[in-house]
């Protein structure tokens, strides 16, 4: 595209009024002396104020600015085991002990941002451009449900050539394209903010969770960080789910890149957007909140020397926080971690992570890693099958469901049956089936191994006959490569319990 239509394109993107409308007073809802003020006066915190919060927590309670600051202040070893155990005990109360599986499919990184840290800033000539054409993308698909997969977040670079028509048109694509039973049933989208009638667009098209990450919700670090550019503009970006809202898309996602600033002010930023989402739509924040942490990228020295990286325990502890801090919302803990620290930190209370990612654009059918097509380095490379097993092992049983989308279950229904502790009730049993697909039809004989006690000691904890009755007739039809979807089977079902 020539650079004179690109920057047509540009000029068009941002309507101020779209962020003005969402102020308070003018400003916007990251309030930095409050936020360093409530971080100063909680230092030392006293072991049963600590304790305290912890139990709202577990009443799955949203914390106030002042708890979570209370947490993060705590510098007692012991208090924080107790905090680890505690994130877990509430993700099992919400969730159940099922992890929700998906895969990162990337699918344009052409870019007209500078991001410093980002392997895909326009300036970056090291990084190989492409954007999917439909026949590409179909590939794509094709190869991750044949592995197993069921759920998709797509990534896109803010650019021309990835407008929300074309956003729509690959998520069209990506509903449509059947493997033998296989098929992708929930699609999220991770691409740069847009306007309500743009989001329009991808709600009639059936997006899952429209997912936006602010990066660093502190001011200053923010305009060093995006230095020209659309993303250059914060208040943009820091109301696009507020945006996605008010358009319908009922579940949005929000995030921080951990390393850009201090990561206590950047779980304060997220639990004061969650608080600003959840006062302006009806008591309903984020569906999902991210934590990615900084890694290397091609080219890109700031991703590695930025004076803010944060490390394995701190990672720890600031998920911990988050947790505690909005006990009902989904957390994911991605792949650009390592398989070990993702096996210790989903112990805090994650609830979804992807598995046997590929990055590069169209890398899935070329099944090969190509670093110069990646936004950064992935640190987890182990596969699907191998990812599922070390979950098995540890306990957790793997969620391919999509049934709450297909039932309504989303936006103020979801969290009004979340933040009851009620939600687990009804995903188990449809968690339970979807992993009997996987194992039938995709898993290794050694995961298959692994995995059949927990099916039974699952099927055993189900709460009530009923549901075990309605699980044990659909699985007793199942045979590999049967095609039913066991999440329709159940959904009407479990939905009235
Ligand atoms: S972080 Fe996103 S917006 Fe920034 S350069 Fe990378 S792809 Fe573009």
């Amino acid at each position: 595209m020539e650079n004179l239509a690109v920057q047509q394109w540009i000029d068009n993107v941002i309507k101020p009024e779209q962020i003005e409308r969402y102020l308070n007073h003018g400003k916007d809802f990251i309030d930095e002396p409050f936020i360093q003020e409530t971080l100063l006066q909680t230092r030392n915190p006293d072991k049963n104020r600590v304790r305290e919060i912890m139990a709202k927590s577990l009443e799955l309670e949203r914390l106030n600015p002042d708890e979570t600051a209370t947490l993060l202040n705590c510098t007692d070893e012991d208090l924080w085991q107790e905090m680890y155990a505690t994130g877990l005990k509430i993700k099992h109360k919400v969730y159940g002990r099922r992890i929700v599986f998906f895969a990162p499919l990337y699918v344009s990184n052409n870019c007209v941002n500078s991001c410093v840290y980002c392997g895909y800033r326009k300036e970056n000539k090291e990084s190989v451009r492409h954007r999917l054409s439909p026949a590409e993308l179909e590939e794509e698909i094709k190869a991750l449900v044949s592995k197993g997969h069921k759920r998709l977040i797509m990534v896109y670079g803010e650019h021309p050539d990835s407008d929300v028509h074309y956003i729509a048109d690959t998520l069209r694509i990506a509903y449509n394209t059947k493997v033998g039973n296989g098929e992708i049933r929930r699609v999220n989208v991770n691409a740069a903010p847009m306007s309500i009638e743009d989001l329009k667009i991808l709600r009639d098209v059936g997006i899952g969770t429209f997912q936006v990450f602010q990066e660093t919700y502190h001011h200053a670090t923010y305009k060093k960080m995006h230095p020209r550019g659309l993303k250059a503009n914060m208040g943009w970006r820091l109301y696009a789910s507020h945006r996605a809202m008010e358009a319908g898309v009922d579940d949005v996602g929000i995030g921080a890149l951990f390393g850009l600033a201090d990561w206590k002010f950047e779980v304060m930023g997220l639990l004061a957007h969650t608080i600003d989402l959840e006062q302006k739509f009806g008591g309903v924040g984020p569906h999902t909140i991210s934590f990615p942490r900084m890694q290397p990228a091609v080219n890109t020295p700031f991703a590695e020397k930025s004076p803010n990286l944060v490390d394995n325990d701190t990672f720890k502890k600031l998920v911990t926080v988050i947790r505690l801090s909005v006990p009902y919302t989904g957390m994911i803990l991605t792949a650009r971690e390592s398989a070990e620290v993702r096996n210790d930190v989903i112990n805090v209370g994650c609830s979804q992570i992807d598995a046997d990612s590929n990055i590069g654009v169209g890398a899935y059918s070329k099944d090969k890693v190509e670093v110069n097509t990646q936004q950064f380095v992935l640190g987890d490379q182990r596969s699907l099958d191998e990812a599922i097993r070390d979950m098995a092992r540890m306990g957790y049983i793997t969620s391919f469901c999509t049934a709450d989308y297909r039932c309504g279950r989303t936006g103020g229904c979801f969290m009004g049956i979340a933040k009851k502790g009620k939600i687990h009730n009804l995903c188990q049993p449809n968690a339970i089936l979807t992993f009997k697909e996987y194992l039938l039809d995709y898993a290794s004989e050694e995961t298959r191994q692994a995995a059949s006690y927990l099916i039974d000691k699952e099927f055993e904890a189900l709460p009530n006959d009923n549901i075990k009755q309605t699980v044990k007739s659909c699985w007793s039809v199942l045979k590999p490569g049967n095609g039913i979807c066991f999440c329709k089977k159940t959904a009407g079902l479990t939905q009235n319990k």
